[in-house]
């Protein structure tokens, strides 16, 4: 079957090996791609491939094989630096994920950058992981943290984000898609605003990087980060972009082998970008199969792959609604493939045991964003995220589950 988008949607499954297979006797369906998507045969091949063939510490070794994975380790940044459209691949920096690259930021920013009174401003809509880094820094510092209220829909008070910002205000951290309510901020104006305050920016990517492309040139964001376990990529890596001249000036993260120039006991210095933020031994697997995963994103077309999820979402969003007792939980304008709702009063945690029972994988609970959660005053919803080789039978399926949970829990 070729969808409309033109692409061949059981030639895409057919690449993704866990998605055949039974879940309690039924076909699984898997709706939990916001927590971590499927890998692909060619990401699970890199793995394979590189344990079996090329296996061995980089960036050190005069031996064939330190060179090979050398090679292929930093051939893999190149794609990172051409899929973000970076100007430098020097700005690219692996991490271990969304998580890791934000703490790097936070850490170095900690030795010097923010002092007492400084403010930073995050928003009602953030990850645990863009709050309590934060946090920590003003505990630290003596710094204030700011948050960007958010309306009933799901969308930032931007008006309230205009008056926020000062000339104290050094820097603005915020998601680009909510991992909870799939709000797609505008990030252009965000920027535009900040800079105009002098402050810098921090886009959290996490969410964004599987459905939509990014170009950090364009965005003039300053820094950029996600995790390759989200576009279908390794877990245990992540990217961080920034800019080539903060980055230069940003004090190290950790210290240790690969990020020095000279060791000794009087003083050290630092390697050059991006060694001087990639201490220790890498996830070299991990980190060439990032590449492997953006040429399969690539290979199908990031365009094709938002659009076909913008069909899903429609699809979804209109067959969930004709549930009497349907909540939708955020109902921003732009949105990306995720839906998260409540069925009348029904806990999420008990509708999410039932929908396991029949082979779908949806996810429950506060979505590390429990702000967003006291805001409306429940304890969690049911999210439903969807990835490119999702299909609207399988939604389908989601609505027959979903009648069943009523029927049982009503
Ligand atoms: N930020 C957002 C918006 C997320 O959705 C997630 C993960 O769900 C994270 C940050 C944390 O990512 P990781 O656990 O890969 O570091």
């Amino acid at each position: 079957m070729t969808n409309s988008k033109g692409f061949n949607i059981q030639e895409i499954r057919k690449q993704f090996p866990i998605l055949n297979q039974k879940v309690n006797g039924r076909d699984l369906v898997y709706f939990d791609n916001a927590a971590t998507s499927q890998k692909p045969q060619v990401v699970i091949d890199s793995a394979t491939h590189y344990y079996s063939t090329i296996n061995s510490n980089v960036h050190r070794g005069v031996h064939h094989l330190s060179q090979l994975a050398t090679d292929a380790m930093e051939a893999s940044r190149d794609k990172v630096q051409r899929h973000l459209n970076a100007a430098k691949r020097e700005e690219i920096i692996f991490t271990k994920g969304t998580t890791d690259g934000i703490n790097l930021i936070a850490s170095g920013m900690g030795k010097g950058w923010i002092k007492a009174g400084d403010e930073i401003i995050i928003s009602a809509l953030e990850h645990h992981s863009n709050i309590v880094p934060w946090q920590m820094l003003c505990e630290q510092t003596g710094a204030i943290l700011k948050v960007i209220p958010m309306l009933e829909n799901g969308e930032l008070d931007l008006d309230q984000y205009s008056a926020l910002l000062n000339s104290k205000t050094k820097l603005v951290s915020i998601n680009h898609i909510s991992n909870a309510l799939g709000t797609i901020n505008p990030v252009h104006k965000i920027i535009e605003e900040a800079h105009k305050a002098q402050a810098l920016v921090l886009l959290d990517g996490a969410q964004a990087l599987p459905h939509m492309r990014v170009d950090v040139q364009e965005l003039d964001v300053d820094f950029y980060v996600f995790s390759g376990h989200k576009i279908f990529g390794p877990t245990g890596i992540g990217i961080l972009y920034g800019k080539e001249d903060l980055l230069d000036k940003l004090p190290p993260y950790q210290g240790g082998g690969e990020m020095i120039k000279s060791v000794s006991f009087e003083k050290t210095t630092y390697a050059g970008l991006p060694h001087k933020f990639e201490a220790g031994t890498p996830n070299i697997e991990a980190c060439i199969g990032i590449g492997h995963a953006l040429d399969f994103m690539n290979s199908i077309g990031v365009e094709n792959i938002g659009n076909y999820e913008q069909e899903l979402l429609n699809y979804a969003s209109q067959k969930l609604s004709q549930f009497e007792k349907m909540r939708f939980i955020g109902t921003a304008k732009n949105k990306a493939s995720l839906i998260s709702f409540l069925l009348g009063d029904i806990h999420p945690y008990d509708a999410g045991v039932i929908l396991d029972k029949l082979g779908i994988a949806v996810r429950t609970g506060h979505h590390c964003a429990q702000p967003i959660m006291d805001f409306y005053s429940i304890p969690g919803t049911i999210r439903a995220s969807f990835a490119f080789y999702n299909t609207k039978e399988e939604i389908d399926q989601l609505v027959k589950g979903l009648k069943k949970v009523e029927m049982m829990l009503s």
